[in-house]
C-alpha cells in the first residue's frame, strides 16, 4: 500500500454531463481530491460550493464570436484584458482551435486567433499572475501555442514530436484527454458511421503514440478527462484514461506520480487530501484501498508518495 496524494484532474467540466455538485461528489468518491475546470459558460458555476472536493475554475474560456466554444465560453462585449483579469483562479483558458474532424483524418475546426492576439493573451494574463491553458488541435496549431507561451496545451490531436520535444524543453504541460477519444467508440446513441468509427480509433491510437514519444523526451504530461464531454462521464473515466496510458506504455509508478502529487504542484494548490493506493491493482478503479481524511495541509513538493 502507498499512501499519497489524492488524484488530480487537470481538465474537466462540472457544468456538463449532469448537476455540477454531483459531479463533484462522484470526482470525489472515486478518490480524487482536486480538478481544474476548464470552462463554465459564462461563470455558470459561480458562487456553488464543491467542498470536500477542491475546484480550481478557470471560469468561461476566451473565444471569438462564431467560433467554436459559445458553450462554455465568456460572451461579454467587454475588452480581452477585463475577461483575464475576471477569470477566478491563476489559469486562463483559451480555446485555440476547434474540434477533431471524425469525416476527415486530420482535420480540425478552424484557428481562431493569430500569433500576435494568443501571445497578447498570454502577455496581458502573465502581467496579472495567471498561467494559460489552451485548447488545442493540430500540429501547427499547437506549435503557435508553444510558441506564445501556453503554460498547457489541452487534447492536442496531431500534435508532431518535434513539437513535444520543445514542450520539454519549455517545461509545457500536455493533457492529451484520450479517454474522451477512445470512449466515442462506444458510441451507445449511435451517433457514428462506420466510416467515423474507424476514425475515431485512429485518432486515439495515435495520441497513445504520441503520449508514450513524449513520456520518452520528458514532456510534461497530466491527467485531465474532458469529463463533462459526450460520453464521458465523471470519475470513472479518470481510471480509463489511466489505463490508456498504461497501454501507452507508461509505468506504474510514474503514472501514480503523474496522477497524484505532480497534479497537486501543476495547479499550485497544497495537498489537503490523502488516499491509499494498491500499486498492484492501479489503475483499476478499486485501486483506492482508503481514503484518509485532511490532517492538515502540507504542501505538494513536501508530499511525494510515501510507504506508511
Ligand atoms: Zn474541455
Amino acid at each position: 500500500m502507498l499512501k499519497c496524494p489524492a488524484f488530480v484532474d487537470t481538465h474537466l467540466h462540472l457544468s456538463l454531463g449532469g448537476e455540477p455538485r454531483e459531479n463533484a461528489r462522484r470526482q470525489y468518491d472515486a478518490g480524487i481530491g482536486l480538478v481544474r475546470d476548464a470552462g463554465d459558460r459564462d461563470g455558470c458555476l459561480e458562487g456553488l460550493d464543491f467542498s470536500p472536493l477542491q475546484v480550481v475554475r478557470t471560469g468561461p474560456a476566451l473565444f471569438k464570436p462564431g467560433y467554436y466554444g459559445a458553450f462554455i465560453g465568456d460572451r461579454r462585449q467587454v475588452d480581452l484584458e477585463e475577461k483575464i483579469v475576471s477569470t477566478p483562479a491563476g489559469f486562463v483558458k483559451v480555446l485555440l482551435t476547434g474540434l477533431v474532424s471524425f469525416d476527415e483524418y486530420g482535420v480540425v475546426g478552424k484557428t481562431q486567433w493569430s500569433a500576435d492576439e494568443l501571445e497578447k493573451i498570454v502577455v496581458t494574463a502573465r502581467r496579472h499572475g495567471k498561467k494559460v491553458m489552451v485548447h488545442v488541435n493540430s500540429d501547427a496549431a499547437c506549435r503557435l501555442a508553444v510558441e506564445a507561451g501556453a503554460h498547457s496545451l489541452e487534447h492536442g490531436y496531431f500534435i508532431g514530436r518535434d513539437t513535444l520535444k520543445m514542450m520539454a524543453d519549455r517545461r509545457i504541460y500536455w493533457t492529451p484527454t484520450v479517454a474522451a477519444m477512445a470512449n466515442q467508440l462506444q458510441d451507445p446513441d449511435g451517433r457514428f458511421s462506420a466510416v467515423q468509427l474507424q476514425i475515431i480509433e485512429k485518432n486515439y491510437r495515435r495520441q497513445l503514440e504520441m503520449i508514450n514519444f513524449a513520456h520518452e523526451v520528458g514532456t510534461p504530461l497530466t491527467i485531465g478527462t474532458d469529463s463533462g464531454s459526450y460520453n464521458v462521464s465523471h470519475g470513472r473515466v479518470f481510471f480509463q484514461e489511466l489505463e490508456l496510458y498504461r497501454q501507452a506504455g507508461i509505468g506504474r509508478e510514474d503514472l501514480l506520480n503523474m496522477a497524484t502529487i505532480a497534479g497537486w504542484e501543476m495547479l499550485e494548490v497544497p495537498v489537503d487530501r490523502w488516499i491509499t493506493v494498491d500499486l498492484e491493482r492501479f489503475p483499476a478503479s478499486d485501486c483506492v484501498t482508503a481514503a484518509v481524511e485532511p490532517v492538515g495541509a502540507t504542501t505538494g513538493s513536501q508530499g511525494g508518495i510515501i510507504l506508511p
